[in-house]
């Protein structure tokens, strides 16, 4: 699994990075940043979907 971030749709509601900390972090201005370049570790997955699954914008995907 790898993670996408689509930066133009991230609003900052801090959901990705509140429930998934080892993947996300923000920026400055509370923008999500990525931490995982590449496939997401395989224990690190579930935390992946609830990011994935919470991002009130879809600013999140998988591929
Ligand atoms: S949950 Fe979505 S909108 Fe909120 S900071 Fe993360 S990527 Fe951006």
């Amino acid at each position: 699994m790898k993670l996408r971030l689509d930066t133009e749709l991230c609003q900052g509601h801090g959901r990705c990075y509140s429930l998934a900390p080892e993947l996300f972090s923000c920026d400055d201005e509370g923008q999500a940043v990525l931490l995982v370049e590449g496939e997401v570790p395989a224990d690190l997955e579930a935390a992946a979907r609830t990011a994935v699954d919470n991002c009130p914008e879809y600013a999140i995907g998988t591929e």
